[in-house]
């Protein structure tokens, strides 16, 4: 039986992640949940699953939840010692981290502190402290299993192998749902059309970073952390079926990849029962006589100049990519709520990044230094 502690349960992956627990009573066990503000649905999965620990990141609906759950055992925590501490839960084999954002990093860190596991999907965590968390987690032993399903097909593609022999890593992007428009077209992008996704559902703000190719920035800096491979190995493949999940090419030119239709739960079930595999239920198979074709492009970096950013972030290093993260993060909650046009997404990012002089290996509080100073940096701008 295997105990998994679930951050950010509400959410697209969270939910998906409890179908997979609630499809193998006899091998998962949820003692953990946590969430930002959403308690209705919440307070639904504690009457599931009866985890002995719920965490609130809002603190006075912290208070409502504890009020209207007070017939069970399971104990409420709010804020990010709530959080913190279901991470790090006594009783728990792994955590699952898929909280959007990264609020991430210091529940990740106290897991791994605590020697759990990580089923990671929250990238912008190893986006931003992946030079504390990998060496944190190398040395107490912990796991860092790829959630994210390019990251997931890569790790499927690296098993038995010599990760010395990596030649390239190829990680697809469908391109989003604005693949093969200019900017011009992109001018006058409303909400509900990037929100559009052509493959996958997921939550609003990956599915705004789909649009803008950001989220296959964030991705590139994810597999450099995971993989151990410099930028300049990971080749970015628009490939609009994702059929693909990703491949990796090795030094003797083969190239290895996973394929399948695109299933969120998949990854997840791999990262939460791996090595093992186990029957997708519900999950649809591959029909190759079905598709009638792949198509692979380059992407266009003058359209989409949020992921050329992200390659100078990168270069630049340190807490660079903190200030990539976090401006993203504050462009797509401003977008989101209609304060911004699409196109000042990356203008804001490319801003935020000219005026902001990086530190190397920066501790977490540079981290979070440099978070805040970006967001101050928007709030007078924008
Ligand atoms: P969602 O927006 O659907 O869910 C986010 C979850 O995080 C919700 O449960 C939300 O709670 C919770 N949350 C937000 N802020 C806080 C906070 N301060 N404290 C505690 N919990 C919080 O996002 P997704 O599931 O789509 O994405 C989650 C992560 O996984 C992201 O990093 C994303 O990039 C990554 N990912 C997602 C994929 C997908 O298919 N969805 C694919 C690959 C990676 P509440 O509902 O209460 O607000
Ligand atoms: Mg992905």
């Amino acid at each position: 039986m295997k105990k998994i502690a679930l951050l950010g349960s509400t959410g697209s992956i969270g939910t998906q992640t409890l179908d997979v627990a609630e499809h193998y009573p006899d091998d998962l066990k949820v003692v953990g949940l946590a969430a930002g503000s959403n308690i209705k649905k919440l307070e639904e999965q504690i009457r599931r699953f009866r985890p002995a620990l719920a965490a609130v990141w809002d603190k006075d609906k912290a208070d409502i939840l504890r009020h209207n759950i007070a017939d069970m055992d399971t104990r409420i925590l709010d804020g990010m010692e709530g959080l913190r501490a279901v991470a790090a839960m006594d009783g728990a084999d792994i955590t699952l981290t898929a909280v959007v954002g990264m609020i991430g990093i210091q529940p990740t860190l106290a897991a791994i502190q605590a020697g759990k596991d990580i089923a990671l999907a929250n990238k912008e965590t190893l986006v931003t402290a992946g030079h504390l968390i990998m060496p944190l987690a190398k040395e107490k032993g912990a796991r860092i299993l790829p959630v994210d399903s390019e990251h997931s097909a890569i790790f499927q593609s690296l098993n038995g192998e010599d990760r010395g022999r990596i030649r390239k890593i190829l990680l697809t992007a469908s391109g989003g749902p604005f693949r093969g428009k200019t900017r011009k077209d992109l001018e006058n992008i409303q909400v509900e059309d990037a929100l559009k996704h052509p493959n996958w559902v997921m939550g609003r703000k990956i599915t705004i970073d789909s649009a803008t190719m950001v989220n296959k920035g964030l991705e590139v800096m994810e597999a450099r952390w995971l993989f151990d491979v410099a930028p300049d190995q990971i080749q970015v493949v628009v490939h609009p079926e994702s059929v693909i999940h990703s491949m990796v090419e090795f030094e003797d030119t083969a190239v290895i990849g996973q394929l399948g239709t695109p299933d969120m739960r998949l990854p997840i079930q791999y990262a939460l029962f791996y090595p093992e595999r186990r029957p997708l239920i519900g999950g649809e198979r591959l029909d190759l006589f079905s598709l009638a074709s792949l198509h692979f492009e380059k992407p266009d970096p003058d359209t989409f100049t949020g992921l050329k950013l992200a390659y100078e972030a990168m270069e630049q290093g340190g807490s660079m990519t903190t200030v990539f993260n976090a401006a993203n993060e504050r462009a797509v909650a401003k977008f989101l709520d209609r304060k911004i046009r699409f196109l000042d997404i990356p203008e804001i990012i490319g801003e935020s990044m000219a005026v902001h002089t990086p530190v190397a290996s920066p501790s977490l509080d540079a981290i979070l230094a440099a978070e805040r100073q970006t967001y101050e940096f928007i709030e007078s701008r924008w």
